[in-house]
C-alpha cells in the first residue's frame, strides 16, 4: 500500500526520515498544506511565503522525476488539515500517514487532531521526532528541560555522539508512473537572486561554507560587513536541508583540517536552534506571546507609535541601527549582531514590548523561524530563558565602532552617510546630520538607558 509522507518545514526530499521511513514499506506519496491564513495570522513574510512556493514548485519536479506524487493543498488554517489529509487517503487509497513532529503550540494541535481524524478514519499514521540535530528530548538529571544553554549544549553534545547517524539517502525512483496535479505557483519573487529555490545550489552554500569559512565563524560571525556566517537560515526555517547534512559537513571538514568537530563553534550555534525548538515544547505560554520569566509582564512598555514607526522604518539617527533595518527591509535576512543591537534597541533604549519586534520581524524575515525569533527577542528583552540580565543595556555607538569599525556595513545601506570618515560615522555631529540630512538621534542613549534600567528595578 501507497506509504503518505506529509511535509511542513521539512521540504525536502534527502535526508528526510519520514520519507526514507516510509519508502521502506512500499511506494510513497507526498502532501503539502498550504495554510496562508494561520501564516498571515503568524505573521510569516511574503518573503517566506515566496520562497516556500518556489521550493514546493522544485520538489513537485524532483519528486515527479522519481514517479513520486506530490499532492499541494490548498487550505487556510491548520484547523482544515483535520478533514483534507484523511480525505486525501480516502481518495488514493493511502493507508498510513508519516510526518515529523513540530512542537509549537499551535503545530502540535493541528498534528493531534490529524492523527485523530487518521485513526476514526482506521487510518494509521506515524509521527516521528522533530526535525532537530538531536531529535530527542535534551533533558536534566530531574527528567527536566535545560533552562539555560551551556549545561544543555553539554549533553545535547554526549547525546549527539551517541546517536551519530549520517544523512538518510534520496528516495529510490518508483515504478509505477504517477498522476500528477499541481500548477507551478506564481508566487512574486523575492530577491531570488539572493536566497534561490534551488536545492543544489543550497547544498553547495552549505559545503563551501563549511570549506571556506567554518574554521574562521568564531573571529568573523560578528561583523555584519564580514560575509563570515553561513546564510543557510531561510532554508533551515523550511527544511530545505537536513540537519544531518549540517552535520555531516561540519564532520567531513573538521576531519580534513585536523580539527575536533565537537569544537565547532558553528555546531554550537546549530545547538541554539535545536533548544529554541526543544523549549517550544516544554513550555507552552511561549508559544501564547508570554514571557518566560512572568514577573516581566508587568514591565511598563512604551507605546508610541512614533518611536516605533522610526526604528522599522530605519530612522532612528543611530546609523548602525538604521542600517541594520534597512538591510531588514530591503533583503528579508539581518546579521545575527545585529538583530541583537536593534532588538536591544527597541526593548530597552525604545522600551518598546519585545511583542512588537518579535512581530515586525516576522512580517519582514525571509528565515522567520517561531522558536528562534521568540527566543532571540526574550533574549534581548531579558524577559527570556537564559536571558540577558536586565541591565545589559546594548550602547548601539559602542557596537557599531566595534563590529563595523570603518562603517563599511552601515554605508552599504545608509547611503547617506557615505562621505563620512570611520571616525565620525558611527554617531555623527549635529552639523554633520544637518549638512548630509541625516536625522538626528531619536532619544538621548544615557537617559534612555537610566530608564530602561529602573523599569525593570521596578519589578523587583
Ligand atoms: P549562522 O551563523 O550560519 O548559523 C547557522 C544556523 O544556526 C542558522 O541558520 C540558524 O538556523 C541557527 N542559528 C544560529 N543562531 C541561532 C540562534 N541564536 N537561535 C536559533 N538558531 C540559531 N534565526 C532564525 O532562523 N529565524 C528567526 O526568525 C530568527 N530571529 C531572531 C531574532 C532575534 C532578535 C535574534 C537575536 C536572533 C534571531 N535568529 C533567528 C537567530 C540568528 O540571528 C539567525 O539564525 C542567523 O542570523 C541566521 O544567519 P545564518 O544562517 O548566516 O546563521
Amino acid at each position: 500500500a501507497t506509504q503518505l509522507v506529509w511535509l511542513r518545514n521539512d521540504l525536502r526530499l534527502a535526508d528526510h526520515p519520514a520519507i526514507y521511513e516510509a519508502q521502506q514499506q512500499g511506494d510513497i506519496a507526498l502532501v503539502v498544506c498550504l495554510t496562508p491564513g494561520q501564516w498571515q495570522e503568524h505573521n510569516e513574510s511574503e518573503a517566506k511565503f515566496a520562497l516556500r512556493e518556489q521550493l514546493i514548485d522544485t520538489l513537485f519536479l524532483q519528486a515527479k522525476s522519481l514517479n513520486i506524487s506530490l499532492h499541494v493543498l490548498h487550505l487556510k488554517r491548520f484547523s482544515d488539515c483535520a478533514k483534507a489529509i484523511p480525505a486525501l487517503c480516502s481518495e488514493h487509497h493511502y493507508q498510513q500517514v508519516w510526518w515529523q513532529n513540530e512542537l509549537p503550540v499551535h503545530e502540535a494541535q493541528r498534528d493531534d487532531k490529524v492523527a485523530q481524524a487518521l485513526e476514526e478514519g482506521k487510518i494509521a499514521c506515524q509521527r516521528l521526532a522533530p526535525d532537530l540535530i538531536v531529535p530527542t528530548p535534551v533533558l536534566n538529571q530531574q527528567n527536566g528541560p535545560f533552562k539555560v544553554f551551556t549545561p544543555f549544549y553539554k549533553r545535547w553534545l554526549q547525546i549527539l555522539i551517541q546517536q551519530l547517524s549520517s544523512p538518510y539517502p534520496e528516495p529510490k525512483a518508483q515504478s509505477e508512473s504517477i498522476h500528477s496535479d499541481h500548477q507551478s505557483f506564481r508566487s512574486k519573487d523575492f530577491r531570488d537572486d539572493l536566497w534561490p529555490a534551488d536545492y543544489q545550489a543550497i547544498r553547495e552554500k552549505l559545503w563551501r561554507f563549511c570549506h571556506n569559512k567554518e574554521a574562521q565563524y568564531d573571529e568573523d560571525r560578528d561583523f555584519p560587513a564580514v560575509p563570515g556566517t553561513s546564510l543557510l537560515s531561510p532554508y533551515l526555517a523550511l527544511g530545505a536541508i537536513g540537519p544531518r547534512d549540517c552535520l555531516e559537513a561540519i564532520m567531513y571538514v573538521s576531519q580534513q583540517n585536523n580539527r575536533d568537530w565537537q569544537a565547532s563553534v558553528w555546531l554550537k550555534e546549530l545547538a541554539w536552534r535545536d533548544f529554541y525548538k526543544q523549549l517550544m515544547g516544554h513550555f507552552p505560554d511561549l508559544s501564547k506571546s508570554l514571557p518566560f520569566k512572568p514577573e516581566t509582564q508587568q514591565v511598563r512598555w512604551n507605546d508610541s507609535e512614533q518611536l516605533f514607526q522610526a526604528w522599522c522604518e530605519g530612522k532612528t539617527g543611530f546609523p548602525i541601527v538604521d542600517a541594520a533595518m534597512r538591510q531588514l527591509n530591503q533583503t528579508g535576512w539581518m546579521h545575527n549582531r545585529l538583530r541583537m543591537i536593534t532588538a536591544s534597541f527597541l526593548t530597552k533604549l525604545l522600551l518598546i514590548d519585545w511583542r512588537k519586534g518579535e512581530a515586525y520581524f516576522m512580517s519582514k524575515l525571509i528565515d522567520g523561524e517561531f522558536a528562534a525569533n521568540n527566543g532571540g527577542w526574550q533574549w534581548s528583552a531579558s524577559t527570556g530563558c537564559d536571558a540577558a540580565p536586565y541591565f545589559r543595556v546594548f550602547n548601539p555607538t559602542r557596537q557599531s565602532e566595534r563590529f563595523d569599525p570603518d562603517g563599511e556595513f552601515i554605508k552599504r545601506f545608509v547611503p547617506e552617510l557615505k562621505p563620512l570618515s570611520a571616525k565620525e560615522i558611527h554617531d555623527p555631529a549635529p552639523s554633520v546630520r544637518s549638512k548630509i540630512g541625516y536625522q538626528a538621534p531619536i532619544i538621548d542613549y544615557k537617559a534612555a538607558r537610566k530608564k530602561a534600567i529602573s523599569a525593570f528595578e521596578d519589578l523587583k
